[in-house]
């Protein structure tokens, strides 16, 4: 039986402004379940982002519920590192918990053994213009993780990289998200990325947004992003998503 960690009712979002007003969601409903991976995909201007922003507490929302148990904690990683040139690799990670009081020992052991673990031990020191993109967004994730939060929230982590290291770091967010078991929304305009890394991928409509479809994504053998892009039934699933987001809008 699968748990749900978050559910999101007649989710509303209105913009106003001196004009008028831009209605960015129409109604989400949406069941998230413990250690999902889910990835949200819509054409330009959706709402997706709005939903994460709203979830991270950035926002508020118009209308609607969103139902989190109080011990449940949510994580933002943004599209871009913004890892401070100033501040040694290991400061970066130790940002979020500074700013929350929290920066104590055992919590900076437990960042130290994430950047151990995912090869990142030699670079404490380092600053974070010796480091390749790639390694910048597994940084920018780890500080996310330092605040042990239960769902993560993924803006398009890939996008601002090129497509070799897109292929290489969706491998490396992957693994550290399923190794540490986290849940994970991510949203992406990229339908291979989609479904390489998701149990599920929710298609927003045009806006105003509300849930088109819903896939549920069976591969067979499932491993890695890269790998999962070879599995048979890879193509199937970007076909009719490629046709659900392209053709019937
Ligand atoms: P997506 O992430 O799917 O590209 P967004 O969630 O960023 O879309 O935006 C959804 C809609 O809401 C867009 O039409 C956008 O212009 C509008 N919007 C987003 N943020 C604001 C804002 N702060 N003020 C006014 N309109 C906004």
């Amino acid at each position: 039986m699968k748990n749900k960690i978050l559910v999101l009712k007649n989710l509303k979002k209105c913009f106003h402004f001196d004009e008028g007003m831009t209605i960015a969601l129409n109604g989400i409903d949406l069941d998230i379940y413990k250690n999902e991976f889910v990835s949200i995909v819509g054409p330009s201007g959706c709402g997706k982002s709005t939903i994460l922003s709203i979830l991270a507490g950035l926002i508020n929302k118009t209308d609607g519920d969103i139902i989190i148990d109080d011990n449940t904690s949510i994580g933002y990683m943004l599209q871009t590192d913004s890892l401070f040139p100033w501040r040694t690799i290991l400061d970066n990670c130790l940002i979020g918990l500074e700013v929350n009081g929290l920066k104590n020992e055992e919590n900076i052991s437990y960042v130290i053994s994430l950047l151990e673990k995912y090869g990142l031990g030699d670079f404490l020191d380092k600053y974070p213009d010796n480091l390749s993109g790639g390694m910048r967004q597994r940084v920018a994730l780890i500080r996310t993780l330092a605040l042990k939060p239960d769902i993560l929230l993924l803006d398009e982590p890939m996008s601002a990289l090129d497509y070799q290291s897109r292929l290489s770091i969706s491998d490396d967010i992957y693994k550290i998200i399923k190794n540490e078991k986290k849940t994970a929304i991510m949203v992406t305009h990229d339908i291979a990325e989609a479904v390489s890394m998701s149990d599920r991928v929710i298609v927003l409509t045009k806006r105003p947004g509300v849930i088109k479809s819903i896939y549920e994504i069976v591969l067979e053998n499932r491993s890695t992003p890269t790998n999962n892009r070879k599995s048979k039934d890879f193509s199937k699933y970007y076909d009719v998503l490629w046709r659900d987001l392209d053709v019937h809008l």
